[in-house]
This record gives C-alpha cells, structure tokens and sequence, in this order.
C-alpha cells in the first residue's frame, strides 16, 4: 500500500495503471474510517484492479459554524484498517494542494442541492461536488464508491455524473449499521453514553415508519415518526421527509419506492439517516 500526498503525483500514477489497462475503484472519504467505509473498500476490491481511498476532510462543504476543525482525525488507525483491507494506494493531500489560496472554480447540482440537508448546510453540496469532480478527475476512476447513509450526496453525484459526462460509474452500498440500528458514522464518536442511547431510537422510529408505509397514509407515517423523533431525550428535528427514490422530488400516495431521510440533532451532534419504504 502507497501513502500519496500530492495531486499530480496521485493522477499520474493513476494514469500509469488505466494504461496498463486496470480498472480504478475510488472510495472518497474524510476518514476517521469504520465499518461502513471498509464495506465500500470491500466492494471495490471485488471489481476493480486498483482501489484507492482518499482521505480528506474538506473544508469547501462545512459551513463557517461547523465541525471542521474538531472533525475526527485518526490517520494511523486509518492507515491501518486500509492496509488490513488491502488498500492499493491511500491518497491524502493537503488542504493547500486541493484548494490553494487563489482557488476559483465549483461545481454545483442545481435544485437537488437546496433540499433536505441543503436547506441547514448552505454550500455543503457545492463543496461535496466539487471535491468529488477534483477527486474523480486526479484518481481516473473506473466507479467512486458511495454509502447510501447520505443519500441525498449520493443522488447529487449520480446526477453530476451524468449532467457533466464523467466516465466514472457510482456504485451505490448499503448503510451499515451497529446491532443496535444506529448508523455507523465518524461523528458518533461526539456521542457521550446518555446521548448514544437516545440516538438508537432515530433508527427505530424510521424501521417503524418504514413497516407501516404500506399500508398507512403517507401524510400519518411521516407525523407519526416526527412526533416520535422530537419525544428523543435531547433531540432537535431540523427534517424529517419522504422523498421519491428515484429523484428525491416529494414523495405522495402514489410513490412506489421512497426514501424517509432525516436529521436530527442529538445535544451537539447532527446525525442523519434514511430508509427505504416500498409499497
Ligand atoms: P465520510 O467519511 O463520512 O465522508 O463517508 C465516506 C463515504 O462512506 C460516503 O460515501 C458515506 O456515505 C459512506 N459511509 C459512511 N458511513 C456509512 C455507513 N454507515 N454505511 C455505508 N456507507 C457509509
């Protein structure tokens, strides 16, 4: 496994080896890497030559009242848990390197970017977009490993890839979570134990809201979870809505396939999670 540190040096290895005719798998991550980044690495082994992870925490998508600088960082564990997973080439450069002083260029998906977290993170899917174009372009991607955890990144992606024509195919993962239902995420390491064990009820409520979408009124299982989600200890709703899967437009009762996606703030940690709900 290579530790790469600059750019150009990442693209022109990566350049070497789709001459050579090897197919790239990227995993985009901002570390602090667990059991769901280690499915996606898992995925990429199994269809590409190569896999890369990046690892950078990326100043573009916090907003100025945000995590960025207390964002866990765990360089050796993660360098470890990669070279465990057979990582080919961990690629983690510099803020500078990314987005030098005179940066001036951003990518942004219109519409899709202004929904469900958009509304409460202004510019955070611009960001997202843009490091992901930067990323995809230095590593050559064959397919750019996503976690449906964030599926609105994930769908904003999907619909860059195919607005901009980029050759690279996104492969979606399923959520990976703790025995409990909680969604593995870097951040529930802000969590202290009261405020883990308030947060296990998020994925309970959405598992019940999901088994009665069938047969209840949309309207009723999205009020119902809400109510349920404001009653956790310590909890502060910023959303909680159905979306169509395809398009993340709203979801009514004619949606086959939606996705109940929210965001709930535990005391001072922001978790999100969905799931799917089919009729
Ligand atoms: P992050 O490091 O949080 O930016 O996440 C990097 C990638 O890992 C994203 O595509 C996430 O959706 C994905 N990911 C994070 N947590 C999980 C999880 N619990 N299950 C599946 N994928 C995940």
């Amino acid at each position: 496994m290579k530790v790469i540190k600059n750019a150009l040096q990442m693209q022109k290895i990566a350049l070497k080896h789709i001459k050579n005719g090897d197919e790239i798998g990227l995993i985009p991550t901002m570390g602090a890497l667990h059991d769901g980044h280690v499915s996606l690495i898992v995925k990429s082994e199994k269809n590409d030559d190569i896999t890369i992870v990046s690892i950078f925490v990326n100043p573009t998508q916090f907003g100025p009242n945000e995590d960025y600088l207390k964002y866990p960082r765990t360089v050796q564990k993660d360098l470890e848990i990669c070279r465990k997973n057979h990582v080919n080439y961990v690629f983690m450069p510099s803020v500078n390197d990314m987005f030098p002083v005179d940066y001036k260029t951003f990518v942004e998906v219109k519409a899709l970017q202004d929904i469900l977290c958009g509304k409460f993170r202004i510019n955070h899917f611009r960001g997202v977009a843009t490091v992901v174009t930067k990323l995809f372009n230095i590593s050559c991607a064959d397919r750019g490993y996503f976690g449906m955890k964030d599926f609105q990144q994930l769908k904003i992606i999907e619909k860059m890839i195919r607005d901009l024509n980029f050759r690279t195919k996104i492969v979606p993962c399923p959520i990976v979570r703790e025995k409990s239902g909680l969604a593995i995420s870097s951040r529930n390491s802000y969590l202290s134990v009261e405020e883990k064990k308030a947060s296990l009820n998020i994925s309970r409520i959405l598992r019940e809201a999901s088994e009665s979408f069938r047969d209840k009124n949309l309207n009723f299982v999205r009020k119902n979870a809400i109510n349920k989600l404001k009653r956790i200890r310590g909890s502060r709703v910023d959303y909680a809505e159905v979306v169509n899967f395809i398009d993340l437009s709203p979801a009514d009762k004619d949606t086959k396939k939606a996705v109940f996606a929210v965001a709930v703030w535990i005391g001072k940690t922001r978790l999100i999670d969905n799931v799917i709900m089919t009729k």
